[in-house]
This record gives C-alpha cells, sequence and structure tokens, in this order.
C-alpha cells in the first residue's frame, strides 16, 4: 500500500494510474476506522481498480472546538487496518495540504436549506465544513466513484447535491449502514462510549426499527414519533432530534404517500457521546 502525505506525490501516482486506464475509487474517512469503513473500501475494491482511502479530521466542519480535540485518533492502527483489505493508496494530508495558506473555497452552493435542518441546527456550519473538504479531496483524488455511508443521511444528501452543482464527473455510491450484533451503528465515536452508555445505546435503533414498523403498519406519523421520542428518553440517552423525513429534501413528512421514500433520522447523546443513526422506510 502507498501512503502519501503531499498532494503532489498523490497526483504523481494517481496520474499514472488514469493513463493506464484504471478506475479510482475514492473513500474519505477521519481515521478512527471500523468495519463500517472497511465496507466501503470493499466495495470500492470490487468496483474500482485503484482504492484511495484518505484519512484528515478536518477542522472546519467542526463547530465545537472540544469535540475536534475528542475526536479519536488512531493512525497506526488504521493503516495497518487497510492495507490488511487491500486498499492500494491511503492519504493523510496535514491540515495546510488541504488548506494552504491563503487558500479559499471558492463553492458558491444553494442547499435549500438542507444544510440547516437536522444535523445543520445543532452544528451550525458543519455541512459547509464537510462540503469544502470533500469537493477540495475530490479536486486532488478525481475519482471515478465516490463511496458514502448511509450512516450519515444527511452527508449523503448535502454531497449529492455538491456533486450535482459543481458537476464534478464523479458516481456516487451509497453503501448500507454496518452494525454492531445488537444493533447499534458502527461510529469512530463509539470507542467513547462509558460501560452504561453503550449498554443503552442499541435502544436508539431498537427505536427506530419499531417507529418503521408502526408506520409500515399504517399509524399516523406524529403518534408514531412521540412514542419514539419517549422510547429514546431512558438514561442516560437524551435525544436531540427525532424526524420522519423524506429521502431527498429531508423536510419532515406530514401523512406518508405511497410513490414517495422516506427515513426516520435522529441524533442522541448517549452519555457524553452525541451519536446519529437513521433507517430507511421501505417495506
Ligand atoms: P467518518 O470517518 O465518520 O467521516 O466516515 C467516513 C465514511 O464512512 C462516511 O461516508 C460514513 O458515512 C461512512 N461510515 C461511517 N460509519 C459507517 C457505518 N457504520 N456503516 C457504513 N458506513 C459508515
Amino acid at each position: 500500500m502507498y501512503v502519501f502525505q503531499r498532494a503532489e506525490d498523490l497526483h504523481r501516482y494517481l496520474s499514472g494510474e488514469r493513463t493506464n486506464n484504471r478506475s479510482i475509487g475514492f473513500v474519505p474517512t477521519m481515521g478512527a476506522l471500523h468495519e463500517g469503513h472497511l465496507t466501503l473500501i470493499r466495495r470500492s475494491l470490487e468496483q474500482d481498480q485503484t482504492t484511495v482511502c484518505s484519512i484528515f479530521v478536518n477542522p472546519t466542519q467542526f463547530n465545537d472546538a472540544a469535540d475536534l480535540e475528542k475526536y479519536p485518533r488512531t493512525p497506526g492502527k488504521d493503516l495497518e487496518m487497510l492495507a490488511g483489505v487491500g486498499c492500494h493508496v491511503a492519504f493523510l494530508p496535514p491540515v495546510d495540504e488541504i488548506y494552504p495558506a491563503g487558500w479559499r473555497s471558492d463553492l458558491q452552493l444553494q442547499f435549500d436549506g438542507l444544510d440547516q435542518r437536522l444535523e445543520g441546527a445543532f452544528r451550525p456550519g458543519h455541512f459547509a465544513g464537510v462540503a469544502e473538504v470533500v469537493d477540495r479531496l475530490l479536486e486532488l483524488v478525481d475519482p471515478h466513484r465516490l463511496y458514502l455511508g448511509q450512516k450519515d443521511f444527511q452527508q449523503l444528501a448535502v454531497l449529492r447535491q455538491l456533486v450535482s452543482q459543481t458537476g464534478r464527473p464523479v458516481e456516487i455510491q451509497a453503501v448500507e449502514t454496518v452494525r454492531e450484533a445488537d444493533g447499534l451503528a458502527l461510529s469512530s465515536r463509539n470507542m467513547r462510549l462509558q460501560p452504561d452508555a453503550r449498554r443503552a445505546a442499541p435502544a436508539i435503533y431498537g427505536v427506530l426499527k419499531q417507529m418503521k414498523a408502526e408506520l409500515l403498519a399504517g399509524r399516523a406519523p406524529e403518534e408514531v414519533k412521540a412514542r419514539g421520542w419517549t422510547g429514546l428518553q431512558e438514561p442516560p440517552l437524551r435525544p436531540e432530534y427525532l424526524e420522519i423525513v423524506d429521502t431527498d429534501r429531508l423536510l419532515p413528512a406530514g401523512n406518508l404517500q405511497p410513490e414517495h421514500s422516506y427515513a426516520i433520522v435522529t441524533a442522541v447523546w448517549a452519555g457524553e457521546v452525541r451519536l446519529i443513526d437513521n433507517i430507511l422506510l421501505e417495506a
């Protein structure tokens, strides 16, 4: 596996791959890798001839300096895991490689409120930071396919907008959420859960599954949501939001229409750790 820190070295290597007509798959991450990330890498390895994984904890998407500082960093173990699955290239840029002195993003995106709702309401500026870093990484890697997890459902919707509005010639591949056996969605943040919070956290997916079953059985969304909200209040869980939304604009759904697709999205504090999860409402 090649490990690059400098964009120039990455660029030189990938130019050679492109000259040889090899398709490039790209998996952007913030490291502290787990089986969810590796599933994205494996999907890329199946479909593309060269797989690039970036590890970059992007400061501009953290609205809370303490959260940025506490974000887990395990680069040595990450590189072992990437080499273990057969990833071809790991890109671990320092901050000044992504944001050189004087660099300014010229992105002009119209999210029409998509970046302000749900996560955006609780993490102001988060999606502007995500769009900025992913656009920059796409510029540097210029992949054929971009692999993203459905775990970060709103991020996926925002990045679909980024790609469609910038016209970057990249195909987005959405990968389903990988979970622990007890249903907890894998997340780099899980390693910070205290034992009581770890025991309580699988209830988040339990509530989402129950809500889905009730909605598919024809119960009214408002009633289902109220019951779900109560279910997420078992200490040390504290829900921040819980919404039934359409999968495109992530606007709250009134009455569900058969021809539309919906998801239930939530953010819940488990002790000191903020977790997000979602479930799609397909039968
Ligand atoms: P992160 O390192 O948290 O920024 O995540 C990097 C990529 O991995 C994003 O596209 C995430 O949506 C995806 N990802 C994170 N957790 C999971 C999971 N449990 N299952 C599938 N994909 C995931």
